[in-house]
């Protein structure tokens, strides 16, 4: 199949061809045409596999058959869980939308910056990507007005229906038309998922892309087991001897992202960290210089877990492992992305070997755990 075959305009084919996208990848070609025919879609496919252009591409078709809409009264949401990952999904709608011939305007909104520059800029916006905290608060400000929107996106949906969002969430639907489209995506999100029904109509068609047998496996992984004293070394020792020219790293807390980052840096690795406590220029910033390739080593958190797009970024390490198997799979999924290969390394210390194990099994992936105990870490 190709993207001609998807009833998407010339200059939507032209911005195809243009941004790189020879082929559609499964779940465009698969989510695409009952998107446009409006149907509900919850669209299942593993992280790096295209969502976002499986929904962004039909909305673009839809709105440029539209003329332009009244102030404040956004046609489309997309919700997502973290700021980074909104800036990110409005860049991938600007990427395709320089090329229409109608102007669809669109705008990111999220916490952590002023807001008058966002409630200024909302005029005539069609395509609103909002993390929930801040749409609420815009809502209050009566600079946006949800009773039009006729297409909803969750993009990371189970993430958006957890508890964490519950009640921002809840508050949210309730503002919107119930005579609506709904879009859901997730790498890890079960059909079956009891919140889903407050959401999606019916008669939702649901996709779900599994890797094909003979695929290839673009994320390779090793563990190794350490001492908890040992960790730095070994991290430092990994970078190093494996010659790393770029590794994201995931820390289980603010505190050790930091402190991660500060030692690298002692060492002479270059390293910076992004986390909750961080300014959002700060965070903003960081994670661009990462992007383009001008930091070799970014320690984060699970708030870079979800969603976020570096361009064939060859390691993830997670220097702590995260408690839930599904932060795993999204954070090891920041590799191995849009067909490129990965590796993810974790560091895995006596205590926790029984939960590397209930991770391997939820993944249905079992790593080779080596054990790092007579490396020679002197000078690292
Ligand atoms: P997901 O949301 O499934 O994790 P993304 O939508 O972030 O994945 O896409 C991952 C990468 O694949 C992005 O860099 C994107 O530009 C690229 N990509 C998506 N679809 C195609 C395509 N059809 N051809 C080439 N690259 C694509
Ligand atoms: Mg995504």
């Amino acid at each position: 199949m190709s993207f001609s075959d998807l009833h998407l305009s010339s200059s939507l084919l032209l911005a195809l061809q243009k941004e790189g996208y020879t082929l559609p990848y499964p779940i465009q070609s698969e989510a695409i045409p009952p998107i446009l025919n409006g149907k509900d879609v919850l669209g299942i496919a593993k992280t790096g596999s295209g969502k976002t252009a499986a929904y962004v591409l039909p909305i673009l078709a839809k709105l440029e058959k539209r003329i332009a809409f009244t102030n404040r009264e956004v046609p489309v949401l997309v919700l997502v869980p973290t700021r980074e990952l909104a800036m990110q999904v409005a860049m991938v709608v600007g990427q395709f939308a320089k090329y229409l011939k109608t102007r669809v305007k669109t705008l990111a909104v999220y916490g952590g910056v002023s807001i008058n520059p966002q409630m200024q800029a909302m005029n005539q916006v069609q395509i609103l990507v909002a993390t929930p905290g801040r749409l609420l608060d815009l809502v209050d400000n009566n600079a946006v007005k949800l009773s039009k929107v006729d297409l909803l996106v969750l993009d990371e949906a189970d993430k958006m229906l957890n508890l964490g969002f519950k009640k921002e969430m809840d508050h949210i639907i309730r503002l919107l038309p119930t005579n609506r489209q709904n879009l859901l995506f997730s790498a890890t999100l079960s059909e079956d998922l009891a919140s889903l029904s407050a959401i999606l109509l019916d008669n939702a068609v649901t996709i779900k892309i599994d890797a094909a047998e003979n695929e290839p496996k673009l994320i390779d992984q090793t563990a190794f087991l350490v001492a908890a004293d040992r960790k730095g070394p070994l991290l430092r020792y990994l970078i190093t001897s494996q010659n790393i020219h770029q590794a994201l790293v995931f820390t289980s807390s603010t505190y050790k992202a930091d402190n991660v980052a500060n030692k690298l840096r002692k060492n002479d690795i270059e390293a910076a960290a992004i986390h909750g406590k961080k300014s959002q220029s700060a965070r903003t910033k960081t994670l661009k210089q990462f992007k383009s390739n001008k930091l070799r080593v970014l320690v984060t958190t699970d708030l870079l877990a979800r969603g976020i797009d570096i361009e064939a970024l060859p390691y993830v390490i997670n220097y702590e492992l995260p408690r839930s198997p599904k932060d795993f799979i999204h954070r090891v999924g920041r590799t191995g992305r849009a067909g490129e290969k990965g590796m993810a390394i974790s560091l895995v210390t006596e205590d926790q070997l029984h939960h590397f194990k209930v991770i391997q099994k939820k993944m249905g992936q079992w790593t080779e755990l080596i054990d790092s105990s007579d490396f020679d870490l002197k000078g690292y």
